[in-house]
Order: C-alpha cells, then structure tokens, then sequence
C-alpha cells in the first residue's frame, strides 16, 4: 500500500493517523494537559511493513508488537530500509519498538535485545529473567508492570495489591528499571468500564511515585488503546497503544501459533 491508498473504509492511512493524533490533543487539552504530553504507540501487529515504512516517513517513531517472532522480523526489515534510507539521504529515520505482549521466558533475551520499554512485565520470575538475561548491558532494560486492575481471569498483569510489592522487587535489581503501570480497560462495559479502570491505575500510579517505591523516573502510564485512548488521556494516561484506528482493516492476521 503507498502513500494515499484508500482502504475499504474509504480514508488513507494518512487521515486516519493525523486524526488520531487530533484526537489525542484533544483529550489532552480537555484534561488541561499538554498535548506532547502523551506519547502515541502505534501497534503495528495487523499492518504490513508497507504501511509500517509509511508511518516512519510521516515522522512516526514509537511502534509496538505483542508477539517476539513478528517483533524480530519487523525490527530487522526496518532497519534494513532505515540504512537504506540513511545512504540515500544521509539521515537514517529513527524507530523505537515496544514490546506489549504476554513474554515468554524463552524470548525475553531476544526482545530486550529489540525494544525501547517492555510493557508487559507481570511476574516476579519474568522480572529475574530479564534481569539475568541483560546481565552485561550499559543501560538497565526499561519495563511496566502491567496491571490486571479490574481482575479479571482472561487478563494479564498482576492483581492491584502486588504490584507495588513487585515494583519494589524490581528496585534491587540492577538491569532492570520500572518506569511505570501498564493497564488495559475490560472487554466488555464500554467507555465507563473504561474509565473507571483507568482512574483506578492512575491512583496506583500515583500513590507507588509519591511513595517512592518506583525509585527515580517511574513516571510512565501506558492505557488506551483503539477504542478507549481518548478516555485514557482524559484519566492521565502519557503513553497510548493504538492499532486499528490508524492500521485500518488488517492487513495480516494474528494466527494462533504459539509466540
Ligand atoms: C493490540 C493491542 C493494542 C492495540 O489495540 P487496538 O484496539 O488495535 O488499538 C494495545 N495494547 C495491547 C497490549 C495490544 O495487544
């Protein structure tokens, strides 16, 4: 797809990102916040790599995968095109990836490798893993702890009441920095659920910074996504993953092969 194509739906990949980043600034100022504020993630799991080179060019530079194998094999096609890039006009486009999805143990050494910020850290065992597999790195591995805020059993994330004992945990270790929450609204309940999900880890955020158990720069709160990113500024959220609104239909499906 280049630059321009209408999808199905009728708008160009173009609209549909400038709109979202419309709405985000909208939601910001009503929130009485600053629209640079908040940081918009675009998850790229169901785009193409087209689409995803196209995003770069329009000065896109935080994307997000869930899965370590398509994570891999994006960073790498766009790092080749970004050198490309960089030998015909001297300037190499800058991306940063973030992983948002479930981690399995046996991939951590490959994501950290990748990623800017490991969303998705749930476990105090997947905390240690990461800890051991970056053991001779420069920089500590930046993560959130994603909370399962409204309990459910389908989620996850840590329950509300652990993660602030987690974050602590997380405190010792020297590769490994907790810069905030992650958290994701139900399924089901619309924009109210939503909300009130998302006041809830805003108040945890809050009450783990002021407590000072994140340490220094704990100041990342990753909510919102498609359908609920407008709400999550709203609530304070600084840092939005939004697929679909700006992908538009899919272009690759997720299949349901183990990650
Ligand atoms: C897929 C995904 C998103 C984006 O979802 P959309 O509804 O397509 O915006 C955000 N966060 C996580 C963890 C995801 O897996």
């Amino acid at each position: 797809m280049t630059t321009g194509t209408q999808d199905a739906n009728g708008t160009t990949l173009k609209q549909r990102y400038e709109d979202v980043k419309a709405r985000i600034a909208a939601a910001a100022r009503r929130a009485g916040r600053r629209p640079e504020e908040v940081m918009l993630c675009v998850v790229t799991k169901s785009g193409s790599v087209d689409q995803i080179r196209e995003l770069v060019q329009m000065g896109q530079v935080d994307l997000a995968e869930n899965r370590v194998q398509q994570l891999t094999q994006r960073a790498a096609q766009i790092d080749e095109w970004c050198r490309r890039r960089e030998e015909l006009s001297g300037s190499a486009p800058k991306v940063r990836w973030h992983m948002i999805g479930s981690l399995q143990r046996n991939k951590v050494k490959k994501a950290i490798e990748l990623v800017r910020l490991v969303h998705s850290v749930d476990s105090l065992r997947l905390a240690e893993d990461i800890q051991v597999a970056a053991a001779r790195r420069e920089k500590p591995v930046e993560v959130l702890v994603e909370v399962n805020v409204g309990g459910e059993a389908s989620k996850h994330g840590v329950a509300p009441g652990a993660a602030r004992h987690l974050i602590r945990q997380i405190e010792t270790m020297v590769n490994v920095k907790a810069r905030g929450l992650m958290c994701m609204a139900p399924l089901e309940g619309g924009q109210d659920a939503a909300r009130t999900t998302f006041e809830r880890c805003r108040e945890m955020f809050e009450d783990i910074r002021t407590s000072g158990a994140g340490g220094d720069r704990f100041d990342i709160l990753s909510m919102g996504m498609s359908g609920d990113f407008e709400v999550a500024v709203e609530c304070g959220s600084n840092l939005v993953r939004v697929g679909g609104a700006v992908i538009g239909p899919p272009q690759v499906t997720e299949d349901a092969t183990e990650d």
